[in-house]
């Protein structure tokens, strides 16, 4: 029991981290699957899930991480797979350059490091795919050293609570919020801040509803004092997207489907889709008996993507095609655009 006196003392103030540490251990995330590995593997799927998290949600990611993990336990067996079975395993995720990244870094960790992920920032940062963030999540998560990060949900929770002007990406605004990360580094628990840092900024310090409430930093945290966190973090200029006309040659039967590997050129390199035409009349000249099927809307992120479908009964003049069982779709890795084109064909 705290004696009076104890209770008219002034509280002892703490520091931000410190803050963001007691939360996390009372309410941060610690049943992730990649917070359950201990052991020489710890390093290789913590990174795998910072990999997954860029542009996924953890609900997603939980699932294609098991997946790919029951595939690739170790990071040996991901440098001995072959690209076709790595990228089988990441379809539907979505930004497939993050899969290539991953499975040229752990041949180069393979051949250079003894099999392990270097626990160094700057021969991490030096691998494919990883940046400074990432580097830092994996030293501060993995090998529990200080490392700041400054992801997407960082920059949020950091541009709001210290009034941080303008666009987040843009140079001169990361350089301030890279130079507040280093100086509110976490000695004595890293890990703890960090993962505390990533889960307060996905769970509490949301885009459009803040839970300022509950929130372990919200007593100093400037956008709040002043009222303005709907205008933090400063929005940049919207990215017009691109209209892009594909036309697209299908050719199935009850249970298959005619497909190509993809130049490394093209929208999808290196995955499988139906043979696709710049235009109309050129999908004619080599089919002339294509009907059309449907169209439909696709969008990327700086393309949006109208697909028209023709029907053929036989692909022509196409050296790469497969004639691939639908049922074993999975084993081709293939854009999410190829599942929204059969189930239309489905429902026509
Ligand atoms: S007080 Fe509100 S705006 Fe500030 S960091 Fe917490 S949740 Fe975000």
């Amino acid at each position: 029991m705290p004696s009076s006196t104890d209770l008219n003392r002034p509280q002892k103030s703490i520091s931000f981290s410190q803050r963001v540490v007691q939360w996390h251990h009372q309410h941060g995330r610690k049943n992730l699957p990649w917070q359950q590995t201990t052991g020489a593997e710890k390093p290789y799927h913590v990174w795998l899930s910072e990999i997954m998290l860029q542009q996924t949600q953890v609900i997603k990611v939980i699932e294609y991480f098991d997946r790919f993990i029951s595939a690739f336990p170790t990071l040996n067996d991901l440098a001995a797979a072959d690209e076709q079975q790595v990228l089988a395993l990441w379809s539907g995720l979505g930004y497939y350059n993050r899969a290539r990244n991953l499975h040229k870094a752990a041949r180069i960790c393979v051949d250079q490091h003894q099999a392990t992920l270097p626990r160094d920032l700057d021969q991490l940062i030096a691998l494919p795919g990883i940046g400074r963030s990432t580097a830092a999540a994996i030293m501060s998560l993995a090998y529990n050293q200080p490392e700041p990060i400054m992801d997407g949900n960082v920059k949020r929770v950091f541009a709001r609570y210290f009034l941080v002007d303008g666009e987040p990406n843009k140079s001169s605004t990361l350089k301030q919020l890279w130079q507040l990360a280093e100086a509110h580094r976490e000695i004595d628990e890293p890990a703890a801040y960090t993962q505390g840092l990533m889960d307060l900024g996905a769970t509490l310090c949301s885009k459009t509803k803040p839970r300022c409430d509950v929130c372990p930093i919200t007593e100093s945290c400037l956008a709040k004092a002043k009222g303005v966190i709907a205008d933090y973090p400063q929005k940049k200029r919207k990215v017009k997207q691109v209209e892009v006309d594909l036309f697209v040659v299908l050719s199935v039967d009850q249970q298959h489907v005619a497909l190509e590997l993809r130049n490394e050129h093209s929208i999808w390199p290196s995955l499988w889709f139906p043979p696709v035409f710049a235009d109309k009349d050129s999908l004619l000249a080599t089919h002339p008996n294509a009907k059309k099927h449907f169209s439909l809307t696709h969008k990327l992120t700086h393309r949006i993507l109208q697909i028209h479908v023709f029907n053929v009964a036989q692909v022509v003049n196409h050296p790469e095609i497969k004639w691939v069982n639908i049922e074993k779709l999975e084993q081709y890795p293939h854009p999410k655009a190829l599942n929204h084109i059969l189930n239309q064909h489905d429902n026509h």
